[in-house]
């Protein structure tokens, strides 16, 4: 896989296309691994690092069986009224 600065720690991360380039899968050796959508990956590159940390303690609790799923939330959504700038939910694992 390709070798690239991890979005969270920016330490080397390999990564992979996923959801035809909308999203990429990253595995970080401090990060462990995680999905990020491609609006996400822009706007983690602004964040402070405190978001970021409290992103990659998320990402190294992750249940088996899931994988962390980092994505900027609809902001046209009536109930975004506090304009999260992003999300990170678990999911299942896709095999
Ligand atoms: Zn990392």
């Amino acid at each position: 896989m390709p070798i690239q600065d991890c979005p969270l720690c920016g330490g080397p991360a390999a990564f992979s296309g996923h959801d035809y380039g909308r999203r990429k899968g990253y595995s970080c050796q401090n990060c462990t691994e995680f999905i990020v959508t491609l609006s996400a990956e822009a706007r983690l590159k602004e964040s402070m690092q405190s978001w970021k940390d409290a992103i990659i303690e998320k990402t190294k609790t992750t249940p088996g069986g899931q994988i962390l799923l980092i994505y900027v939330p609809d902001q046209h959504q009536p109930d975004a009224l506090n304009k999260k700038v992003l999300s990170a939910v678990y999911q299942p694992r896709e095999s």
